[in-house]
């Protein structure tokens, strides 16, 4: 796609650090990391949304964002733990707008975190969560 900026890191139109590439998939540093080693896997295809993936390829992404999280485990990268992130759609934090899938080293105290909304101590009742348990499950197939 012409304006997106990970199909130019795919063709080489943008640099990248890359850490990975095959024919169907490409992970390279993020360029305004968390914390150093801030990697993104990406579908060498242009989709914006996780749900346009194919399952293959999606699955090949979880598959790559493993073996990264093991190697970053074996180097001297500062971590004492990875997150998977990837945010679907922008209101979900989603920036650049070809999914991505973040892998992102952690340790504690790194000032990186979720804040939650007002309200989520209050945890809801029983009915309350199998009620939305039925409107998800009735869309499941
Ligand atoms: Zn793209």
């Amino acid at each position: 796609m012409k304006n997106c900026t990970f199909c130019k890191i795919i063709t080489g139109d943008l640099p990248s650090s890359k850490i990975y590439e095959d024919k169907e998939l490409l992970a390279f540093l993020d360029i305004q990391p968390v914390n150093k080693g801030h990697v993104l896997v990406i579908p060498k295809q242009h989709k914006e949304l996780m749900t346009e993936l194919d399952d293959k390829i999606l699955g090949s992404m979880i598959a790559l964002s493993k073996k990264i999280n093991q190697a970053m485990r074996k180097s001297d990268i500062k971590l004492e733990g990875i997150n998977l992130f990837l945010a679907d759609g922008e209101a979900a934090g989603q920036e650049v707008f070809h999914a991505h899938l973040h892998v992102i080293p952690r340790f504690k105290n790194d000032g990186f975190g979720f804040t939650f909304p007002e309200g989520y101590t209050n945890k809801p009742s029983r009915d309350e969560l199998d009620l939305i348990s039925q409107k998800i499950q009735l869309h499941l197939k």
